[in-house]
């Protein structure tokens, strides 16, 4: 250490408190990165790498990026999963004695972001804190960027519970106690299908007593009124998060003001699973928006507004008088045209409140952000006012829950400047006339010439001297030229500076202070002007909570008029949502396929699923028939009612359901080294042990991954296991080819079997769409197979084999060469399928060929014979 240059000294002493972060270090414009930093750094930032003495014997291997366009590196580490340390100059470097003070004011992570170039518009950034203690689990999940801090609480065997929800949040980053190592459930989900970083922390961050210390002095209120009574656990994990929060962030945390203590039994369960199968959020195949349900419910015009949709989205309701009133405010704004109108077009301009208010109390909002936030307040009370009208309880308390901000607006519009530079260092922010001192100052520096033609007149008139000249000479700055001549009319007040061949130069005691003002004018307005707009920053953020309920008020309604325009739009109708165990759905609709079908029509069915009576429907139909498209409406028709929104269909009477499981197609999980019969049963053993009678399940081939008859029984048992109401009893949706299954219906009174219409013409197959009561009579496979454009060869062939397997007869085989043998009782292949030489024939195109490869063909003909 000692033989290290004293900057060195400063650095390690930085790095040896952030050992596991790249330390970004400020030297001038640059942020420098050194030694094993710089090295990973060069190398995923593709900077060069250079040396830098450091007082050994070897330079030490250096990187760095300027200081201005910093944010894009930090972004690229964070987000290949590295955390970066922010370290400043903490002193004016002209005031500092020695070495400029320097100290780390940040330490970014994927799950602390507040940089808008960092995040999504519309996804909130979570970082999630778990705690797994003798008594059960506890989870807390915070977004600083826009202060929202949830926590939930699970029993000793809530694990899958503890799951669920991590997967509700899908944080980014993730914290947690030694004890968690030791569930495989918890540990495998979150490398497996969250895929985030995540590090253990020391049992003693967890510690009851300083968490709830912390706690109390975060929100100045014990836990127990922050409803956490009771919840020790919460407790732990709420304060080993803030603790971690507090070591990166150092401030700004004042942001997080509330606690939502989320109880999961509140919320309908969707495992990553069923999430991913529905396509909620993100398609299957290519994880983009665009086919996905929010693809078709995100009408919103607000970031705010996208994010809770997809909080609603996340989190579907159970208590059907939450939803009912979700629905009475959709509804308000879907019959009243005109206010739907209006509100839409206001929101459109209203800017991320929540994001904004972040940095604006991290103190790195930017000038034209101010104005954002002004343009936004101006929205408001017309806004407020449009819907002080409304009727429905919901519409009633976004109202009331915004604010129209007007002293915002107007300290704002009276401080900023309409069309603010970018950043606070390029002046010209501060509006004139907000501040006396600013006018003053700028009006000195504008104004120079004027006044010293002020001086000149009036020296003039003074002392009688005409000719009297002001000027400017970088040796003494300004002074009063009097020619020769005049000299006996100088006053005593002048001091002589200089002396030329015909006239004298004077300075005055009023010059002089005039010539100070006017050379520090420019450094003291840049001062002022960030003294007056920290004054502005810091009455804003004392407004925080006004203006925080004001953006909640505004997500909410955001999101309403979303669902209602969608509903206007696409023809919805607002569903019966009630505790009664049917889902009852007339003409239902897939919302997704039916947008992407450019115009063909999309074939209504019904969907009638009751506990009392058919809880169990069977579905059978041919490949492409519609019976998975069918299965997933269902689904999201029930999911789209309970968060509140219209839904496809002409009347759905829907029995709010406590879960939706699914078992959908081959989601081949070659990661974590399962097969995919391997997976398949994994989910269904999962979805088995979790759905009760009231949940909804999604079932797509059970069975096929293995043999025929392994399979049918399978499917059957499982069939057999749901319909028992002491074992699950859940409403159930059971898609299959084995077509031996449809005898249930007659063993089990809660079954009942459908199929989708089809027609056979010829070789070829008609697709109804139309789901019918009773089993399909055929899988029409070979007709799927050769809509597909499988080679007519097979699909002859196939349909020998078919026969021969239906008469119960060995397969014959197929022979390649030969002549067509004797018809027996057999059937002769030979005789259906064509030879190898009439197919080469068949390919011959005779118009293109020379005389040459004609005969040299012939040739070849011969050799096949
Ligand atoms: P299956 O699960 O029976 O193999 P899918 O549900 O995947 O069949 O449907 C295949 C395709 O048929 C879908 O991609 C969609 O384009 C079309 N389709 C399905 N159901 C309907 C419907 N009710 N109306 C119109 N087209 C439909």
């Amino acid at each position: 250490m000692q033989n290290l240059s004293p900057m060195m000294q400063q650095y390690f002493a930085v790095k040896e408190k952030h050992p596991g972060h790249i330390v970004f270090f400020r030297l001038g414009d640059f942020y420098e990165m050194f030694f094993d930093d710089a090295i990973v750094a060069s190398k995923e930032l593709e900077l060069t790498l250079t040396g830098r003495d450091c007082g050994q014997q070897e330079r030490a291997p250096m990187c760095g990026v300027p200081y201005h366009s910093c944010d894009a590196y930090i972004a690229r580490l964070i987000k290949k999963g590295f955390k970066v340390a922010i370290c400043e100059q903490v002193e004016n470097p002209k005031e500092a004695k020695g070495m400029v003070k320097r100290e780390v004011i940040r330490v970014i992570t994927p799950g602390t972001l507040i940089e808008s170039n960092m995040l999504s518009d519309d996804t909130n950034n979570y970082i999630a804190c778990v705690f797994s203690g003798e008594e059960g689990y506890a989870l807390a999940c915070a977004d600083i960027s826009t202060g929202q801090l949830f926590v939930s609480q699970f029993e000793k065997d809530g694990e899958n519970e503890l799951v669920n929800e991590l997967g509700r949040y899908s944080p980014s980053e993730i914290i947690f106690n030694g004890g968690l190592l030791e569930k495989k459930t918890v540990t495998g989900f979150i490398k497996d299908k969250l895929g985030c970083i995540a590090d253990l922390l020391d049992d003693d961050k967890f510690q009851a007593a300083a968490s709830r210390e912390l706690i109390t002095r975060h929100f100045s209120k014990a836990p127990e009124e922050l409803g956490l009574e009771g919840r020790e656990l919460s407790v732990q994990v709420l304060g080993a998060l803030l603790a971690y929060l507090y070591e990166t962030q150092q401030k700004g945390l004042e942001r997080i003001t509330a606690i939502g203590y989320v109880n999961p039994e509140q919320y309908m369960t969707l495992d990553i699973t069923a999430r991913r199968n529905l396509e909620i959020v993100q398609t299957m195949r290519t994880g983009e928006k665009k086919g996905t349900l929010l693809w078709v419910l995100d009408k919103t015009k607000t970031a705010m507004g996208k994010r809770l949709l997809r909080s609603f989205l996340d989190k579907p309701l159970l208590n059907p008088a939450m939803i009912n009133k979700r629905l009475n405010a959709v509804e308000e704004l879907y019959s009243d045209t005109l206010l739907r109108c209006d509100v839409t077009e206001q929101l459109s301009g209203v800017f991320d409140l929540e994001r904004l208010m972040t940095r604006i109390i991290y103190g790195n909002a930017s000038p034209r952000e101010f104005r954002s936030l002004q343009y936004t307040a101006t929205a408001l009370p017309g806004l407020k006012s449009r819907l002080s009208g409304c009727q429905s309880a919901y519409l009633c308390e976004v109202c009331q829950g915004i604010d129209p901000l007007e002293d915002i607006s107007r300290l704002i519009d009276s401080a900023i400047v309409e069309e603010p530079p970018a950043l606070l260092k390029d002046g010209s922010v501060i509006k004139d006339g907000y501040d006396a001192q600013l006018d003053e100052l700028r009006g000195l520096v504008h104004n120079t010439k004027q006044i010293l033609v002020d001086i000149e007149t009036l020296e003039k008139e003074k002392t009688g001297i005409k000719n009297l000249k002001i000027g400017y000479n970088r040796v003494f700055g300004y002074y009063i030229e009097v020619t020769k001549s005049y000299l006996d009319l100088v006053p005593q007040t002048y001091i002589r500076k200089q002396t030329l061949a015909n006239c004298e130069r004077y300075i005055t005691q009023e010059l002089k202070e005039l010539e100070e003002k006017i050379l520090t004018a420019g450094e003291k307005i840049l001062i002022l002007e960030n003294s007056l707009f920290e004054q502005v920053r810091a009455q804003i953020a004392a407004n925080l909570n006004r203006i925080q309920t004001t953006a909640a008020a505004i997500a909410r309604l955001d999101v309403y008029a979303s669902f209602a325009a969608v509903a206007a739009n696409n023809n919805y109708c607002r569903p019966q949502v009630d505790f009664s165990s049917d889902i009852i759905i007339k003409e239902g609709r897939h919302p997704v396929v039916e947008l992407l079908m450019n115009g063909a029509p999309f074939v209504a069915n019904d969907t009638v699923l009751n506990n009392s009576d058919k809880q169990i429907a069977i579905i059978t139909g041919p490949n492409m028939a519609g019976k998975s498209t069918y299965m997933r409406q269902t689904a999201l028709i029930v999911l789209m009612a309970q968060i509140g929104s219209f839904v496809p269909a002409v009347s759905a009477d829907i029995g709010v359901v406590d879960g939706i499981y699914t078992r959908v197609g081959a989601s081949d999980d070659l990661a974590s080294g399962q097969s995919t019969f391997m997976v398949e049963m994994t989910e269904v053993a999962h979805l088995l042990r979790e759905a009760t009678s009231r949940s909804l399940l999604i079932l797509d081939e059970i069975g096929r991954g293995t043999s025929t008859f392994d399979g049918m029984s399978i499917a059957r048992a499982v069939i057999e296991y749901i319909a028992d109401k002491h074992k699950v009893g859940a409403k159930t949706l059971f898609a299959t080819h084995y077509h031996e299954l449809t005898e249930l219906e007659q063993q089990l009174s809660s079954v009942k079997n459908y199929n989708i219409a089809c027609k056979k013409r010829g070789d070829d197959i008609i697709f109804l769409r139309r789901i019918i009561p009773g089993g399909a009579d055929d899988s029409y496979g070979i007709e799927v197979s050769k809509l597909a454009g499988v080679p007519d060869w097979i699909i002859k062939r196939a349909h020998q084999v078919l026969e021969q397997l239906e008469d119960g007869k060995t397969v014959d085989p197929v022979k390649k060469k030969g002549k067509p043998q004797e018809v027996s009782s057999q059937i002769s292949f030979e005789t259906v399928l064509p030879s190898e030489v009439e197919e080469a024939l068949r390919q011959i195109d005779v118009n293109t060929l020379t005389p040459i490869e004609a005969l040299n063909r012939l040739y070849e003909l011969k050799k096949l014979l």
